[in-house]
């Protein structure tokens, strides 16, 4: 009944318009979307309506980011002929669905969402946050099940989402399609179900450190666009120099001759992430270890190597910017395609809730 009517199997994976794409994003996501770009129909969404969450009162700066984000998924090598990158507001489909979704999870199921409590606390957000702060993990589900992805390529802190994104999947499914809640994750679709269980898919590195050193409760802070500890695919080589120059690393190593340690210590996790020098690696930690080799010589072949992975995404980045209309018209063709696909799901999602009258 679903009439699935696409050959590859699908991803859906994205980014909310809070900034630009930094290195946490490139091998949390990126990487992923682009080796898989030619074996899956891929849908990337901007999520301008959920940068309102944390931002209403900046809507310019919300639009300069959903091209600045598009922007970076170009010069990251996305290519929008073979894959699908939209704006989320335009896409009202998701919208409603969020509503007939929004009854499927329980409020203290919400509550207790990991995610949505780390972010609380790293981002300051104390306990002035919006309802609609709270509302975004469920318009999440609705972006994702719109597209009735088989993989979702995300971060590690987007897991806690994913799983309620697979819970809601089998409770409609079950309620409205009649799918016996035996039947094994994989084979909900097969079964009758409209939305498939999906699968979340980690990057190489599940939640890269930022820049800045731990958070006030004592663990490293993920890097994030929001938290100023972000290394971004469109800086250039200075200001590479200086964040890394400055980054943060053991602070009980007071000069080059004190041993280091190696473990938790963002310019070690950068190099283990960034360096293809493995031997160096290798070596240069154990003379950190024993005292005989300060933090400048191995943060300045950080510098090197970050800038030779980000330079020539920084040029197209370059050459992208001069070029807006450009940017603005994959943004157009791709939100088309997006709606055709999400309207088909609302559609069929009607009818399994028997709410088709027009
Ligand atoms: P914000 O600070 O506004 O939350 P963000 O930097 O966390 O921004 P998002 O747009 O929330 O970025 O995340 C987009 C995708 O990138 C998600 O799949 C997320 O898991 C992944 N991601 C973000 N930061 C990292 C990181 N430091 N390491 C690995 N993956 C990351
Ligand atoms: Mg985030």
């Amino acid at each position: 009944m679903t009439q699935i009517t696409n050959r590859k199997p699908r991803i859906l994976t994205g980014d909310t318009p809070t900034g630009r794409l930094h290195l946490g994003h490139w091998v949390g996501s990126i990487e992923n979307r682009l080796a898989m770009q030619d074996q899956y129909e891929c849908f990337f969404i901007i999520a301008n309506a959920h940068a309102f969450t944390t931002r209403a009162e900046n809507p310019e700066q919300i639009r300069e980011s959903v091209l600045e984000i598009a922007t970076d998924y170009l010069a990251a090598g996305i290519d929008p002929e073979k894959s699908t990158i939209f704006v989320q507001s335009e896409v009202p489909a998701i919208a409603e669905l969020t509503f007939f979704f929004s009854m499927l999870v329980p409020y203290n199921r919400l509550m207790r969402n990991p995610t949505l409590k780390d972010e609380i606390r790293d981002k300051g957000l104390g306990d002035g946050y919006s309802f609609g702060f709270l509302l975004y993990p469920v318009g999440q589900i609705a972006d994702i099940l719109a597209f009735r992805p088989q993989l979702v390529p995300v971060g590690e802190d987007q897991l806690a989402h994913l799983e309620l994104t697979r819970e809601v999947a089998r409770r409609f499914d079950q309620l409205y399609c009649g799918v016996d809640p035996q039947t094994p994750d994989a084979d909900y679709v097969a079964a009758g179900g409209l939305f498939p269980v999906i699968e979340p898919k980690l990057g190489r590195v599940r939640r890269l450190v930022g820049t800045g050193g731990p958070g006030p409760h004592g663990q490293l802070l993920k890097m994030s666009k929001s938290l100023n500890n972000a290394i971004y695919l469109g800086d250039d080589a200075d200001s590479i120099q200086k964040k890394v120059m400055g980054m943060y690393t053991d602070p009980n190593r007071k000069k080059a001759t004190d041993p280091g340690t190696v473990e938790n210590n963002p310019l070690w996790i950068f190099h283990e992430t960034f360096n293809p020098d493995r031997q160096w690696v290798t070596e240069t930690e154990d003379l950190y270890r024993r005292g005989l080799i300060g933090d400048v010589p191995c943060k300045k072949k950080l510098v090197e190597v970050l800038v030779t992975l980000i330079e020539p995404i920084r040029q197209r980045r370059v050459a992208l910017q001069n070029d807006p209309g450009h940017v603005l018209k994959v943004l157009q063709d791709g939100t088309r395609r997006a709606r055709e696909v999400a309207d088909e799901t609302l559609r069929l999602a009607k009818k399994c809730l028997r709410q088709d009258y027009l």
